[in-house]
């Protein structure tokens, strides 16, 4: 793993060298101090904007330029004119490595020369790799990582590129209609925070200052609560109770916070009717005052005009400036005109905005641009990362989606499939990029992966190299929203010894995902109960970003491996899995619903559960959340713990062994639940407090050591406080348990 870990140091570009000397945080603050008092009002209002890039780029009859190329009037005004501090973007498609380099090196150029010399941060949204840089690599989106169980994983995806990049996701991924819970690490805090610290600390390194040049500063988004809307569509309210945030969706950011996370992006939507961009409780009371927040906060894109334009909570963009501002906000993805620069200006004339928040706003900005180095080495040098493109990465993405796809059914152990079979492949996602990639794919919306990936293998390709073009018969059947060929397909089935079904969705993030009925399309259904009437085994691939509902279809198949959205290896790894020289190991990161009514977590209430409440109502999912197979089989025993009661101070461990009973070597993630039986508030019928996936060879078996302690047990009460109860608890690991008391 550790070899595996030094290549992934991906060092794409040379954007920024980072520093060399090792600058503390004191002098580090001495640095702001001095030239903050240096500043004008307008410099400082100035580094508090962010501009998006295709405001500053040559057009020729209304189009941007391909390569794109900056304008240098247009440069001017932006660094010159409104002093901004920061860019992001990338101007609709991605660009090559040396383009991305002459544009930032012309940024920085005209920055320098400014009187303060004060270079610009870039940001941007490198959220699974490099993926606005083309030929980089594509790595699993985090719902996938997430699947792994394996912080390693996600640590894989460190990616060196430009300082800043808006990445962990660490909203809470609960709701499955929302387009953008493939951006997530799935439903529980727990899994959520041990895989966002692994990021974070992959992103930044160890050190309290981001010096060196292959690292990059981390952005916490969406705080908070972003992911929980009510209508499950993207941007629309949420109703989440302070004792709800909590206990679920606070704890990921503040934990990422104590572990130094520089930058934080603000929730686009409401919560109980506040829009977070105008929330002074969670903008300052919590996040800088109760967490201690020391680096900045961006706002989301246009989101502070938003607060007029749609939210409607000011009645112009210069009253949305000042509240936003003085809810937190220390600096504004604008992004494409000067409006905030301007209001901003007006209105700490006009005192709606005190000098003591501008002050704060723009020390907490400089601060962070120190951290990251570019004081120092404000253009990079393309000779540190001579990996870009290589064949070694493409090796650490292949292991990273290995480790997240997941087997869902294995009727007969259909699984792993014998060469020389004779396979259909077939569905809307066999012969695409597209739902390989998904979204933030070198475009927003993902839209072009075919073209630019053309050299990857989609699932057909890659299953045709496995087995043999020979051997791999394919027909498009239908497409995501509309029959192509179901008959002529159908009758290529019954020629095939297996069918390998592959349905899913195409690439989407933010509104354009919005859906309003969670069931997989009509067409794929058409096209499943077509094929299951010949009574052919049928593997159902599943390539989706979100958890749609298969319940009508899922008794017709054989098998179902779950791929997510596995990024540029993700066609290998299913053809690899197929034949069995991958054994799944992923976990189901979210709970799989079998209805659309309903959409319930797995850490449900009693009352939402199937023994208490009646069938309908409770929890009765396709496939719970941690649910995940193998191609051999684990066995449990010997549940111990060191005691049956667990001090006010201190702690009790549980062992439990693991062996591998089956045929082959195989990766298990060990997940460990308490249940609180009794408490104030109605305890939750069980929460995941640990996890550790490892290695067994068949026969083998290992001890796996959880430590329980009273923070363990621990949950926020009606008063707003983290308290541990006591009473009696339960220990469940795998199909044993043991209860204790605190
Ligand atoms: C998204 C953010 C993203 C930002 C910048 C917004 O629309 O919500 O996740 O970081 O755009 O591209």
């Amino acid at each position: 793993m550790k070899k595996v870990l030094l290549l992934s140091i991906i060092s794409f570009i040379a954007l920024t060298i980072r520093a060399q000397t090792k600058l503390t945080i004191s002098t580090i603050d001495q640095k702001v101090k001095a030239l903050v008092a240096q500043m004008t009002l307008e410099e400082k209002v100035g580094q508090m904007t962010q501009i998006s890039i295709e405001m500053l780029l040559k057009t020729e009859n209304g189009k941007l330029l391909e390569p794109r190329q900056l304008d240098m009037d247009k440069l001017a005004t932006c660094i010159k004119k409104y002093k901004v501090g920061s860019l992001l973007n990338v101007g609709g498609t991605a660009q090559t490595t040396e383009n991305w380099q002459a544009l930032i090196q012309a940024v920085q150029k005209m920055a320098l020369q400014e009187r303060l010399k004060i270079p610009v941060l870039y940001g941007i949204d490198a959220i699974r790799g490099n993926n606005y840089t083309l030929k980089t690599v594509l790595f699993p989106q985090q719902i996938a990582q997430a699947a792994s169980f394996n912080p390693e994983v996600s640590r894989e995806t460190r990616a060196s590129f430009i300082p800043w990049t808006f990445s962990p996701v660490l909203d809470l991924g609960r709701q499955p209609m929302w387009p953008r819970i493939y951006e997530t690490f799935g439903e529980d805090p727990y899994l959520g925070m041990q895989m966002g610290l692994a990021t974070i600390n992959g992103f930044q390194g160890n050190n309290p200052t981001v010096e060196d040049k292959y690292h990059v500063l981390a952005c916490l988004k969406h705080y908070m609560g972003y992911s929980n809307p009510l209508s499950g569509h993207d941007r629309t309210p949420a109703w989440i109770p302070e004792r709800e945030m909590r206990e679920y969706f606070l704890p990921q950011f503040a934990a990422a916070v104590k572990a130094g996370a520089k930058t934080v992006m603000v929730n686009s939507s409401e919560i109980n009717g506040v829009p977070v961009h105008a929330s002074h409780h969670i903008l300052t009371d919590i996040l800088k005052g109760e967490l201690n927040f020391q680096g900045f906060v961006v706002s989301d894109w246009q989101d502070i005009q938003y607060l007029y334009l749609r939210h409607r909570v000011a009645k112009d963009d210069k009253e949305a400036v000042a509240i936003a501002v003085n809810a937190g906000i220390d600096m504004s993805m604008v992004p494409t005109d000067y409006t905030f620069t301007e209001d901003l200006l007006a209105d700490v004339k006009d005192g709606k905005v005190s000098m003591a928040r501008i002050n704060d706003a723009v020390s907490r900005i400089l601060k962070v641009k120190y951290q990251s180095g570019i004081f120092d080495n404000p253009i990079g040098n393309a000779s540190d990362y001579p990996d870009v493109n290589s064949a070694a990465h493409d090796k650490v993405n292949y292991d990273a989606a290995a480790e997240c796809i997941t087997l869902l059914k294995n009727t007969n152990n259909l699984l792993p499939l014998a060469a020389g079979k004779k396979l259909l492949v077939t569905g809307p996602t066999a012969n695409t990029m597209r739902s390989l990639n998904g979204s933030w794919s070198r475009s927003w919306q993902g839209d072009n992966s075919n073209e630019t990936e053309k050299d990857k293998n989609t699932i057909l390709e890659a299953i045709q190299n496995v087995f043999g073009k020979s051997k791999v018969d394919y027909s498009e059947g239908v497409a995501f929203d509309k029959a192509v060929n179901i008959e002529e397909t159908v009758d290529k089935a019954t020629r095939a010894d297996v069918i390998v079904l592959c349905l899913g969705e195409d690439s989407y993030t933010e509104t354009p995902g919005n859906i309003g009925d969670l069931t997989i399309s009509a067409p794929q259904i058409a096209l499943a109960t077509a094929l299951a009437k010949t009574g052919k085994p049928i593997v159902l691939v599943l390539a989706e970003g979100r958890p749609r509902i298969i319940s009508a279809i899922e008794p017709g198949t054989t098998a179902v491996l779950h791929t997510y959205i596995l990024g540029n290896e993700g066609g290998n790894v299913v053809a690899d899995a197929l034949i069995g020289k991958i054994n799944p190991s992923g976990r189901l990161p979210y709970t799989y619903p079998r209805s659309t009514n309903s959409l319930i977590n797995y850490y449900r209430k009693y009352t939402e559960n199937k023994d208490v409440n009646d069938e309908a109502a409770g929890y009765d999912p396709q496939w719970e959340f941690g649910f995940g197979m193998s191609y051999t089989t684990f066995k449990y025993s010997n549940l111990k713990l060191s005691s049956n009661k667990l001090p006010e101070k201190g702690n009790i461990t549980a062992t439990v062994e693991v062996t591998n009973t089956g045929k082959v070597t195989g990766k298990e993630s060990v997940l460990f639940y308490v249940s609180d039986l009794v408490a104030s508030i109605t305890p939750e019928f069980k929460r995941l407090r640990a996890f550790e996936k490892i290695e067994l060879r068949p026969n083998q078996t290992k001890t796996v050591t959880f430590t329980i302690n009273k923070e363990k047990l621990s949950f926020i009460n009606y008063d707003l406080k983290r308290v541990t109860e006591p009473g009696e608890f339960k220990l469940a690991i795998g199909d044993l348990s043991r209860n204790f008391q605190y």
